[in-house]
Formats: C-alpha cells, sequence, structure tokens
C-alpha cells in the first residue's frame, strides 16, 4: 500500500513528488508510458529553450528542466515509474489506481496529468513545431525569430486574443486567423485586438497549409477564405495555434468534478478535489496560467494539502 501516488510527469507532479518526499512520504510517480497521447516528462519536453522559469538566467531545455525536477525528486526518495494510468477507482478505501492489469492501492492520490494544446491538426504543424510553429505566445513569443517579423495567431477565442497583443510587443505584425465574421472572445479582449495598430484580423478565414523548408521553418501559410473558398499565401516566420486546450481528464469522467471545459474543479484556494484524500495541481485544473512555474508552484500546495491531510488522518 502506497502513502501517495501522483499521477504525471511534468513541472507539477515533479514538485508535488519533491514535497511529498522530504516529507517521509515515499511517493510513487507515475509518470505516464510513452505514446501518442502520452509523454513522459510533460509538455517541456516538446520545446527547445525555456527561458522564463526562475534559477536559469541563461534559460535551460525543456528537457534539462525536466531532467533537473525528476533528478531533484529522486534524491529525497520519489520513485519514478513509467506507467499509464488507464483506470481509477476513487469510490471506496483504499484509492485504487490501475495500469492495465497491474493495480496500485494508496491512501493519497497527486493528479497532475496536465492539458495538450489544440492544433488544427495539418502535417505541418509538426513538421515546423518549434521551428515557427507553437502553441505558446507567452513561452516563444520572445524568442529572436519573431521579434520585428511576420506571425500568425489561429483563433477567435480569449487565448487567442491574449496569445495577439502579447506577440504584438515583439512581433512587426500579428495576422488574427479566425474562421468566423466575429470573436469568441470577451468584448474588451475583441476590442482590444482590433484596435491594435499592430494586429490585422483576418475575418472568414482558415489555414489549409504551412510552408517553409526544415532548415529555416515556417515562411507563410495557406489562407482559404470560407465564403468565396479562394486561397492566397500569407508570408510569415510563425504560426501560433491558439484554438483552445484540452485538459487529460478523460480518465476521472463521472469521478472527478470538472468545469465545462474538462478541467478538474479544486477547492477555492486549495487542492482539494470533490473526492477525499484526491489532490489535483498543474494544467490539468488551471485554464488560465498554464505555465511551468505555476505548474510546480500548485504542485507545491498539493503536496503541502496531502501531508497534512494524510497527517489528519494519522496516515504517516
Ligand atoms: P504537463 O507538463 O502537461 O505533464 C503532464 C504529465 O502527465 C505528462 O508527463 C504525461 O505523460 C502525464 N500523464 C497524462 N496522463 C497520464 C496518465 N493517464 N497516466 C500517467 N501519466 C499521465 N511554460 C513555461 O513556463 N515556459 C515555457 O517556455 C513553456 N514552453 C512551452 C512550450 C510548449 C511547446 C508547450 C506545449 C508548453 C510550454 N509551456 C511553457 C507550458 C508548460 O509546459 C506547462 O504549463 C507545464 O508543462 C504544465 O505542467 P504540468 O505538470 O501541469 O503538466
Ligand atoms: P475557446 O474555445 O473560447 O475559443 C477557441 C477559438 O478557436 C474559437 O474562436 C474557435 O472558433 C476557434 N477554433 C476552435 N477550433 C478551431 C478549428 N479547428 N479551426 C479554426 N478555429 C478553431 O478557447 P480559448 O482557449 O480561447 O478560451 C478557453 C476559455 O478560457 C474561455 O472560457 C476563455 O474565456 C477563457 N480564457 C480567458 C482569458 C482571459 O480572461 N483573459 C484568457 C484565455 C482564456 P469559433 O469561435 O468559430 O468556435
Amino acid at each position: 500500500m502506497e502513502k501517495v501516488v501522483i499521477i504525471g510527469g511534468g513541472p507539477a507532479a515533479c514538485t508535488a513528488a519533491l514535497y511529498t518526499a522530504r516529507a517521509d512520504l515515499s511517493p510513487v510517480v507515475l509518470e505516464g508510458e510513452f505514446s501518442q497521447d502520452i509523454l513522459p516528462g510533460g509538455q517541456l519536453m516538446t520545446t527547445t529553450e525555456v527561458e522564463n522559469f526562475p534559477g536559469y538566467p541563461e534559460g535551460i531545455s525543456g528537457a534539462e528542466l525536466m531532467a533537473d525536477l525528476k533528478k531533484q525528486a529522486e534524491r529525497f526518495g520519489a520513485r519514478f515509474e513509467y506507467k499509464t494510468v488507464t483506470r481509477v477507482n476513487f469510490a471506496d478505501r483504499p484509492l485504487r489506481l490501475f495500469c492495465g492489469e497491474t493495480e496500485i492501492s494508496s491512501h493519497a492520490v497527486i493528479v497532475a496529468t496536465g492539458a495538450t494544446a489544440k492544433y488544427l491538426g495539418l502535417d505541418a504543424e509538426k513538421r515546423f513545431l518549434n521551428n515557427g510553429v507553437s502553441a505558446c505566445a507567452t513561452c516563444d513569443g520572445a524568442l529572436p525569430r519573431f521579434r520585428n517579423n511576420v506571425v500568425v495567431v489561429v483563433g477567435g477565442g480569449d487565448t487567442a486574443a491574449e496569445e495577439a497583443l502579447f506577440l504584438a510587443n515583439f512581433a512587426g505584425r500579428v495576422h488574427v486567423i479566425h474562421r468566423r465574421d466575429s470573436f469568441r472572445a470577451s468584448k474588451i479582449m475583441s476590442d482590444r485586438v482590433i484596435s491594435h495598430p499592430k494586429i490585422t484580423v483576418e475575418w472568414n478565414s482558415v489555414v489549409t497549409d504551412i510552408l517553409g523548408d526544415d532548415e529555416k521553418g515556417v515562411s507563410a501559410v495557406v489562407l482559404k477564405d470560407t465564403q468565396s473558398g479562394e486561397e492566397r499565401t500569407l508570408a510569415c516566420v510563425g504560426y501560433f495555434a491558439a484554438i483552445g486546450h484540452k485538459p487529460n481528464t478523460d480518465l476521472f469522467a463521472g469521478v472527478l468534478d470538472m468545469d465545462d471545459a474538462g478541467y478538474l474543479v479544486t477547492r477555492p484556494d486549495s487542492s482539494y478535489t470533490n473526492c477525499e484524500g484526491v489532490f489535483a495541481c498543474g494544467d490539468v485544473q488551471d485554464r488560465i496560467y498554464r505555465q511551468a512555474i505555476t505548474a510546480a508552484g500548485s504542485g507545491c500546495m498539493a503536496a503541502l494539502d496531502c501531508t497534512r491531510w494524510l497527517e489528519a488522518q494519522q496516515i504517516d
């Protein structure tokens, strides 16, 4: 029987593992088995340079940062396993998790399964990922390749508006590509985008392809007018998908409370879920900030909440 099992392998899980390991809870971290949907190490494994994680004045690669976070937790006794949780039973005590045929019982569980940025599904998005294609302007917008250059943002919601406004601080011109003739974004955000001198909105337009070469990356997008069907090419060096995120919560359907977008709901100012002994942290419960440092911070909160809860149950 485990005291605490952490599901996930990103910054939230690693930080929760560090804190629970230092509390002598000997956490098991199930970080998933590599597959199309599961990436041990989390989202940062897909990026090159992370420049905004405190403590790295020169920046650090996503893979190195994750290796460091994992090593730090392991130093205090956290045990990482490449296992994907396929089913949970939180109805009875102890809590039970299933990785295929393998069953694990635990007093407490910390959920840190993250979220996945949605892309349009174009082959070129995969080809140019980190070479002009991104789903995070806050992460990549300040990179030299985008400065004073032309970039496009796909989407018409608040995320697209925020990304476009952020990118306008660096880029020479930002084109927002939206498939309809009005934004889904809130009025205030829409107004800011529409009135911004460096932003142009391409209404009724969809991206059908991204052009470029493997060395220099993105050089243009192909746009199709949804009304006339006409296609044209728009030169740009950056393509930011901002059509929403999908939290990795299918596993918890009907078990843990979620909002209308599928994010886990935690009690205000805490990591407690609706299920006794189950805590949530990181992007899986954060529809707003979704940064490595906020994920790590909430991983710390979940570990502290979990440690205190176990103490209250007199499990140590
Ligand atoms: P994730 O990193 O998403 O990790 C979730 C983990 O859960 C994964 O390891 C996955 O394998 C595991 N998992 C999921 N389901 C299961 C399951 N059923 N069983 C077992 N394991 C499971 N943020 C920044 O602050 N700075 C940046 O520069 C930056 N760059 C980014 C670049 C890109 C391309 C992307 C996509 C994101 C970037 N972000 C950046 C955002 C940052 O990566 C996320 O906010 C952060 O990784 C969230 O951490 P997390 O631990 O909540 O989840
Ligand atoms: P939304 O679901 O609100 O918007 C997604 C946008 O992407 C929509 O405009 C949608 O178009 C478009 N889209 C979706 N799929 C496709 C596709 N396949 N091809 C082309 N376009 C597509 O997601 P967001 O991430 O923007 O926002 C999620 C939630 O988070 C919202 O509640 C939002 O208010 C909130 N949020 C709030 C912020 C703030 O308050 N500052 C910042 C960021 C998010 P269409 O409109 O035609 O459906």
